[in-house]
């Protein structure tokens, strides 16, 4: 049997040599002493992982981060044995034992995880490295002030028993986006509280870090022993307030392109896409691009969203269905497959994840990370 060619329909180039000099660009605005840590969860915001993490720690990142304990295992199962990595949404019933096996860095907010992962470290015989998260105010995930000495006090107990080894203390900010929001004093102020009760306790971290990719980059204060970068790493500013990505020296990694797979002449008055949301004005051509909801193009951007095609950046025409869109070309006729670009870095003319997010009223975080896994991701520069 022949291999079947790789699709044509559409990719999301991976721009890693962009990823890398993002890397170093952020470690030119920390202290020398602070680490980096990538953040590589949600497939590195469907960017790919393994690669990332990958390109990122050749750049200079000390750390990796995820969010589930089996995307921190995956990297594990891929190779990358040398360097820390941390991971912080446990479930009850999660892999514990493989968690200590792996070495992570398992975060801990409440008493059941510390229960949990005292009876894993019990069977498999070996301590395990624990980063207890206090909640200073965001209210979703951590350990409230008032129930830290209880944790605090166990954490000990289960380290003085040689099952854990409290290896860092953190948090998280709620508002670490918009640049003097009151809360992002009011959460460094916990954040030293309960620092130092837990350091005067006995805990003895090796790193203490509150800072996501606005906090790294607008806010010193907040840097500690360690910064997590998520978005910045790939590009994307963190948001509109903080300036575009050019204005904060990163380059997006992702760009998202499709072949036009169908260009005809309608009359006007015509009808295009479910529900006849578009109507055309004039005697036009139609572009069909092959790419839905299904490959995570916002549905709510109908209408809106923003694709250059042939050098004019052009509309999507009513809905967008599941596996494909149509842009009215104006007259212009362009061959089929040729590129469509929804977004990449933005000099070329082409939209950026920013523009997609603003036509589908969310975030550039959902933009890129939501596109689908029918989309191949070709690698550039690795
Ligand atoms: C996702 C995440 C980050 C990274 O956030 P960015 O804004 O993308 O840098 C850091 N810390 C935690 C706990 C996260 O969940």
């Amino acid at each position: 049997m022949t291999e079947t060619p790789p699709p044509r329909r559409a990719r999301a180039e991976i721009d890693l040599g962009a990823l890398r000099a993002n890397v170093r660009t952020l470690r030119a605005r920390v202290a020398p002493h602070v680490r980096i840590m990538a953040v590589v969860k949600a497939d590195a915001y469907g960017h790919g992982a393994v690669r990332c993490a990958r390109a990122a720690l050749e750049a200079g990142a000390d750390w990796l981060g995820t969010a589930t304990p089996h995307e921190a295992l995956a990297l594990r199962a891929a190779g990358i044995t040398d360097v820390p990595v941390m991971c912080w949404l446990w479930t009850p019933g999660d892999p514990w034992d493989q968690g200590i096996e792996a070495g992570l860095d398992m975060s801990v907010s409440g008493m059941w995880a510390l229960e949990e992962v005292v009876e894993a470290a019990r069977r498999v015989g070996r301590p395990a490295r624990v980063q207890l998260k206090g909640d200073t105010g965001l209210g979703r995930n951590g350990c409230q002030p008032a129930d830290w000495p209880e944790l605090v006090g166990a954490a000990l107990k289960a380290e003085a028993e040689g099952l854990v080894k409290v290896t860092g203390l953190w948090s998280h900010l709620a508002c670490a986006d918009e640049p003097h929001h009151p809360s992002i004093a009011a959460q460094l102020d916990v954040f030293r509280s309960m620092l130092a009760y837990a350091e005067e306790a006995g805990v003895e971290p090796e790193v203490r870090h509150i800072a996501n990719s606005p906090a790294t980059l607008t806010l010193p204060e907040a840097h500690f022993d360690l910064v997590r970068t998520g978005i910045a790493m790939y590009g994307v500013s963190p948001s509109p307030e903080l300036g575009t990505s050019a204005e904060l020296g990163l380059r997006p990694v992702m760009s998202l392109k499709a072949s036009v797979a169908l260009v005809k002449h309608v009359p006007a008055g015509h009808g295009v896409s479910y529900g006849h949301h578009y109507v055309t004005g004039d005697e036009t051509t139609l572009g069909l691009v092959p790419l839905g909801y299904a490959d995570g193009i916002p549905r709510h951007a109908s209408g809106r969203g923003p694709v250059l095609v042939g050098g004019t950046v052009r509309t999507v025409a009513g809905r967008v269905a599941m596996d494909q869109f149509v842009v009215d070309l104006g007259g212009d006729v362009p061959e089929p497959g040729t590129e469509a670009v929804l977004f990449g870095p933005g000099d070329r003319g082409e939209p950026t994840a920013e523009d997609w997010a603003v036509a589908a009223d969310t975030i550039a975080y959902e933009i890129v990370t939501r596109i689908g896994a029918r989309v191949p991701r070709v690698y550039l520069d690795e």
